[in-house]
């Protein structure tokens, strides 16, 4: 029987360690920390309310060609759908909203911009399945789907602030460019449109859904399926150097490059050690977790019902902000993300209070505290929100890579998603999961299709390396 170890249980582990097992092979996943879940995990950050550590809303996971076909949901994983998926509030009064259906979302944005809207995903979103077929790869393969493709692909490697031209309200360019920010790239640059334009599509075709019980269902239901298999977890084993690693036909690596480089040492070829030292992170997140007492009194009624809230005003405004972040300057006013997942899933609070997940995109590695700055600009939409906060939990850019290597500098997305990354990442090569040595294999968020909850990083990692084993 060939056996296998996975460094890492994020999700992308704990995919790749399901689809060996499944295949026969005699998985053994070593976790540094306490839990198992990576980028998934859930805990009572304040006494009584659920709090998602890292993720929160998963329209790629639902799609996802490897998660959407383990049957999760014998294993407890329900999601769950806010009855809004997101809300882009501005100053005027007005804002963006997004809704799961393109017509609505449409409707709503109004006259040529809803128009404009209804063009450009009512397509991505239709033949988002397919899409996904090719997006959730590796980009240089043949592709399954290539007239989908030839229809996203050319879009995708627009700027941001191109795609946003086409409209011209408020409401439309920034609920645009709210998304967008999710790439954490500037909106200037090559391919910065690929990503808001990827969970914009993903959504229209699953909506923006929780997990039941909080992220922390996907991993616990990967490890439990993973356990039906024979493959087995073991928490609290910080892998730092070969010794540490079990003898195994196979090492898959849930780890950032860099890490890889630094366990592997000489034994990787020189060429992909560089590469992997030269591996390019992002700006971080900020992140606080209230609890809330009868959650955020937000201005535009329809935020009260959204599962996520994006601040940072007009179109213009949140480019800056990005822009600046990028530049390694902590903006006044920076861009927020707000999660309400208690309102799909109430069993998150406790009573009348409620769990606020929040975020701030702040420069790499930021070392000041932007907690004050989270706050005002929830108060910005939402007066009268300081009185309700009863509680919170803060994690700055250090703290981030402190409670996971993963995230260098506070980068949460396991890389900058430059055009070069975006294609190529880790490194380019072939096969972008193989490290060179035989056997040994990356299979983090830094390889193809990057972050997110989805797992497919892992069972494309996964996959290689059993055609490499079996050739
Ligand atoms: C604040 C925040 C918000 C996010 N929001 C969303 C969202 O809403 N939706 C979404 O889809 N994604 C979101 N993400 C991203 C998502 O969580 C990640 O992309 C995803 O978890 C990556 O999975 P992974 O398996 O590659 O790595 P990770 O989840 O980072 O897991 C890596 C695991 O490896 C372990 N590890 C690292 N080094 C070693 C070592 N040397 N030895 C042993 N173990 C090691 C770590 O402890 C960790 O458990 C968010 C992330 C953060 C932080």
């Amino acid at each position: 029987m060939s056996t296998a170890v996975v460094v890492g249980s994020g999700p992308n582990g704990l995919a790749a360690a399901v689809f060996l097992a499944r295949e026969g092979v005699e998985v053994t996943v070593l976790e540094a920390a306490d839990t198992i879940g990576g980028g998934t995990r859930t805990s009572e950050l304040t006494p009584g309310l659920l709090h998602d550590h890292c993720s929160a809303t998963h329209p790629m996971a639902v799609g996802s060609p490897f998660l959407s076909g383990l049957d999760l949901g014998r294993h407890g994983l329900t999601w769950r759908l806010p009855e809004v998926d997101c809300v882009h509030p501005l100053d005027s009064g007005a804002a963006g909203v997004l809704h799961r259906s393109v017509e609505e979302t449409a409707e709503g944005l109004g006259g040529a911009d809803g128009r404009r809207w209804r063009t450009l995903f009512r397509p991505l979103a239709d033949g988002y399945d397919a899409l996904a077929e090719d997006l959730m790869r590796p980009l240089l393969h043949v592709p399954r789907h290539p007239l989908r493709l030839a229809g996203f692909g050319p879009r995708a490697l627009l700027p941001a602030a191109a795609v946003a031209r086409r409209w011209r309200s408020e409401p439309a360019r920034a609920l645009f460019a709210g998304v967008a920010a999710h790439a954490f790239r500037p909106f200037g640059r090559p391919a910065s449109a690929a990503v808001g334009l990827t969970i914009i599509a993903a959504g229209h075709r699953y909506g923006w859904p929780v997990a039941e019980g909080g992220s922390r269902a996907i991993s616990d239901a990967l490890a439990a399926r993973l356990g039906e298999f024979g493959g087995r977890v073991e928490t609290g084993i910080r892998v730092r150097s070969r010794a540490d690693l079990p003898p195994a036909d196979l090492v898959l690596f849930d780890v950032a490059p860099r890490a890889v480089a630094d366990i592997l040492g000489d034994l990787l070829p020189g060429r992909v050690a560089r590469a992997y030292r030269r591996y390019r992170h992002g700006p971080a997140a900020f992140k606080v977790d209230f609890a809330v007492q009868d959650g955020v009194p937000w201005t535009y009624e329809a935020a009260r019902r959204a599962g996520t809230v994006h601040l940072g005003g007009p179109y213009e405004e949140v480019a800056a902000t990005e822009r600046a972040v990028h530049a390694g300057r902590m903006p006044e006013r920076p861009f927020v993300l707000v999660g309400q997942q208690y309102l799909a899933d109430p069993g998150r609070s406790k009573g009348d209070v409620h769990p606020l997940w929040t975020y701030a995109h702040v420069p790499h590695g930021y070392d000041g505290d932007a907690t004050e700055a989270i706050v005002a600009q929830i108060e910005r939409f939402a007066p009268g929100f300081r009185e309700r906060v009863l509680d919170m939990a803060v994690r700055s850019p250090g703290g981030f890579e402190e409670y996971n290597p993963n995230y260098v500098g506070g980068d949460i997305i396991a890389g900058a998603n430059t055009a070069f990354q975006l294609v190529l990442r880790p490194r380019a090569a072939l096969d972008p999961y193989w490290t060179g040595v035989p056997g040994m294999y990356v299979c983090s968020a830094a390889t193809p299709p990057g972050a997110g909850a989805h797992g497919m990083c892992g069972a494309n990692a996964a996959a290689s390396a059993l055609r490499r084993l079996r050739r």
